[in-house]
Parts: C-alpha cells; structure tokens; sequence
C-alpha cells in the first residue's frame, strides 16, 4: 500500500496569512494528503487559546499544527515587524529543517512539497537544499503579483530610489484591464522609520525571486474575478476563494477568542439591517479619526455590529464620544473579535464596512454583501479599486486634507450604499460566480484539483 502524500504548509505569522492557509491546508486534506502546518511558537499558542474547546486528537489529524520557535524572547515586542522577520529568517530555517527531517525518518515517504508564504521566500530555500519541490502562497490582492516584478523598474526609472522612497508621484498604469497604482499608496511606504521602510521594501523585491524559484503560485482568487490578472501573471493559479470547510470545526486559524455573542444579536435583528464594521487585524486609527467614525456610525442611526479589537486606536484603550455607549444601547453591538467569515454569511448583514484587507473582500464577495470601503494600507487601495470601479459592489469614502473621514460622510455613503439596488445585485451576482468557481468543475476546483493530483503523483 502507497502511503499519502505529506506537505508541509508554513505561513508568515501574521493573522491576515494564518486564516488563508490554515483553509488552503483543509482544501488539500480533503483530498487524502496529509498536511503539517507550521507556525511561529508565538502564534502556534494564540491559535491554541482561541480554540479553548478543540480537542487534542484534532492537531494530530489530517492538518496537524506544529510550532518552531521564532527566536524572539519573551520580552520581545511581536507588533515590532522587522524585528520578526530578522529573527524568522535567522533562527526558522534551521527549525524548519529539522522538523522535515524528523517527519522523513518517521514515515515511508519524504515530505512531498513545501507550501510557504510567498514572503517567507528563505523557507524555499530551505526546501531546495533538501531536494523538496515548492509552491508559493501568496494572500493578498492579485494585483500585486502584476506590480511586483515592475518594481525594479521603477528604481530605474527613478520614480523610487533603492530603498522603496517615492521620489516621483505617479499614477502607474501596466495594463488598462488592471486599475492604476498611486506611488502613495505602496505599503513599506506607511512608515516613517526609513530602517523599517527599507527592510520591508527588500522583503517585498525578494517575493520576485521566491515566485520564480517555485512550481506553484496559488493564489486565494478566482479566475473570472480577475481575468486579465490571472492571464497576465505566469504561474498564478486561483484557487479560491478560500473558504472555511465544516471538517476545520475550530481550528479557524484566528488568534483571538471570536466572540459568539454576536451571533444570538444578529438573530434578532431584521433581515438586510446591519453594517458589519470590522477592519482586520492590523488597522490602527488615531483617538480622533476613531470618535469620528463611532459618531458616523451612530448618525446613520442604523443596526451596526463594530469589531473593535482593544488595539484599533493608537491609545492603551479606545475612548468613546460621551454617552455613546446608552446612546447605542438598543442597535448597537460592539465586540472584539468576531467569527467574521460566518458573520458575513447571516442574513441581518446589509453592507461590509471595511478596510479591504483581501481575506475580507474575499469573505464579503462570496457573502455577497456590498461594502463601504475604508482602505488603511498596502493592498488595501487597489483592493478598493476593484470593489469600486471594477466589479462596482462598493463605495469609496472621501477623507479630508488630514486624511479624517468625517461622520456625515459616513452616515451619508452608509444610506447611498443601502439604497444602491444596482450594487446589491451586483454583489449577489458576484457571490454566484464565486461560490461556482469551487464548486466541481468550477474553475478554482479545477486549478486545486491539478495541484493536488501532482502532489499524489511521483513526477517532480
Ligand atoms: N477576522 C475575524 N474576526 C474579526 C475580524 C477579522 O476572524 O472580528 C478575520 C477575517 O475573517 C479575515 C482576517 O481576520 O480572514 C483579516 O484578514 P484581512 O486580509 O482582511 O486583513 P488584515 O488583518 O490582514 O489587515
């Protein structure tokens, strides 16, 4: 008898990574290949306290979650971004090697493939050196898979300089089926320590490499979300969108407790009522923009359920405009963290207010809920470009000169958006083709289907 097929899954300890490839690891499951997941210490133990009622015996079934240290101690600030990924990239890899060693020892058949981060591009290396095959992840908006390789262009061309800085503003255009870039808008920019926008500026040119030393480039998409995107990046195959299976039950990958209550509230609330507001996990707003938008929400006099996780603001703790909470009280729900995927999927929801991470415009396309966008950093802005101008499901918000959103802007896009019939049926529209798309036959079905059927044959 064969014994399955083994991969290793490591993603980069990051919550916005986590989720999307802890649900690509169960896809891959589902086909008989048993999947080792490997996460930082540090994150490995949030995943374990945000799941106080898994069992033991489900770590050690077909998605097995295992932890290596990340080299940091205890004193270490792990929001501090460059000091996690020096310490990963020094002390995981020896890690890494190690525990693919001890797996091949155990078992008949050596690990068959490594499934990493596309920004972790050293885990690659790792799996060269052993001979391993290799496939990259890469979980954010597609549309940086087209601007990427164009980067060391623009050095050239002197619109940055060789450590990411914007020298010229521009608009960059490299197809016109994709929306336009603003310089203004690339992530290792959203920083004024020039030691963290050079280090994240190199880690973003080193994704090139990582993409070209590998087989694979999955990608959490769909084909007929981004047609000319995925004809234009080599290598790419959408195989999303990336959704939580019944057989991961707890392991959702989230690294906070998701606080249920909320799901008894929005059972009584009305069909089609509530804003969803939640902006991911890395959000950060200033005390002023945050009372702002608790007063924008509370003029659109409107059901909303607000994440607000205890370190939106910028402050130890978010204050709240006076009386705000007895102000609220009746249709107002306010809760940390929340199981957003299912949230996005009861009927009370009306509209998304969000950030436009990519693993929330992927929850909220395929729940088919229009969204009111609020993009913080990186992708987030060209994400917004496609909920706006492309597949026109969402509205912009406008700020002023100090990049404040206002609270009648708020209120006023929120009863645009709910009166918006077009945009409404254009998300449902769009939830169809998503939920098509890896249904069998679908196009991402096919995609992950061709993966996993090289994974279980012995050709490299
Ligand atoms: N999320 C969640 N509960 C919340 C808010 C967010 O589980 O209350 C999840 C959300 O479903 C998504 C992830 O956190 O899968 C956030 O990823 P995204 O790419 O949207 O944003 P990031 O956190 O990377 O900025």
């Amino acid at each position: 008898m064969t014994k399955q097929a083994h991969v290793v899954v490591v993603p980069y300890p990051a919550q916005g990574h986590v989720i999307p490839l802890l649900k690509l690891s169960h896809k891959i499951a589902d086909y008989g290949i048993k999947v080792t997941v490997v996460n930082t210490e540090f994150i490995h133990a949030k995943i374990m306290s945000a799941m106080p009622d898994h069992k033991d015996e489900e770590l050690k079934n077909r998605v097995r979650l295992v932890s290596i240290p990340d080299g940091l101690g205890p004193g270490d600030d792990q929001r501090d971004g460059v000091k996690v990924m020096e310490s990963i990239r020094r002390v995981m890899r020896g890690h890494l090697k190690d525990l693919i060693e001890k797996i091949g020892q155990s078992e008949e058949k050596m690990i068959r493939c490594v499934i990493a981060d596309a920004t972790l591009g050293w885990i690659l290396e790792v799996a060269e050196e052993m001979g391993i095959e290799q496939a990259v992840v890469w979980p954010a908006g597609p549309g940086g898979l087209l601007m990427l390789p164009h980067l060391p262009k623009l050095v050239e061309l002197g619109v940055l300089d060789m450590n990411g800085t914007v020298l010229r503003n521009e608009l960059i255009i490299l197809s016109k089926d994709v929306p336009a870039w603003s310089t203004t808008e690339f992530s290792w920019c959203n920083t004024s320590d020039p030691k963290l926008q050079k280090i994240f500026f190199e880690n973003v040119l080193s994704i090139n490499q990582s993409i070209e030393l590998s087989t694979w480039l999955l990608c959490n998409t769909f084909y007929e979300l981004n047609p000319p995107i995925c004809q234009l990046v080599p290598k790419m195959l959408p195989v999303g969108p990336l959704l939580t299976s019944d057989e991961q039950r707890h392991s959702s990958g989230s690294l906070r407790l998701q606080d249920s209550t909320c799901w008894n509230w929005l059972n009584e609330q009305p069909i089609g009522s509530v804003v969803y507001v939640a902006f991911g996990s890395t959000t950060v707003f200033s005390q002023n923009q945050f009372l702002e938008l608790a007063l924008g929400l509370e003029l659109a006099g409107r059901p909303f359920l607000w994440i607000v996780r205890p370190d939106l603001t910028n402050r130890s703790f978010a204050e709240y405009p006076d009386g705000f909470a007895e102000k609220v009280a009746g249709w107002g729900k306010i809760v940390e963290w929340a199981p957003q995927e299912k949230v996005l999927g009861h009927p009370a929801i009306a509209c998304f207010f969000t950030h436009c991470g990519w693993n929330s415009t992927m929850e909220g396309v395929s729940s088919g809920v229009p969204f009111l966008c609020w993009p913080y950093f990186g992708d987030q802005f060209h994400n917004r470009s496609y909920i706006c101008d492309v597949w026109k499901v969402g509205l912009r918000l406008e700020y002023d000169e100090n990049k404040i959103v206002s609270r009648v802007e708020i209120k006023n896009k929120i009863e645009k958006l709910l009166s918006a019939d077009d945009m409404k049926a254009n998300s449902l529209n769009l939830k169809e083709i998503a939920r098509k798309s890896i249904e069998k036959g679908g196009s991402s079905y096919k995609n992950l289907e061709r993966f996993v059927q090289h994974l279980n044959s012995d050709e490299d």
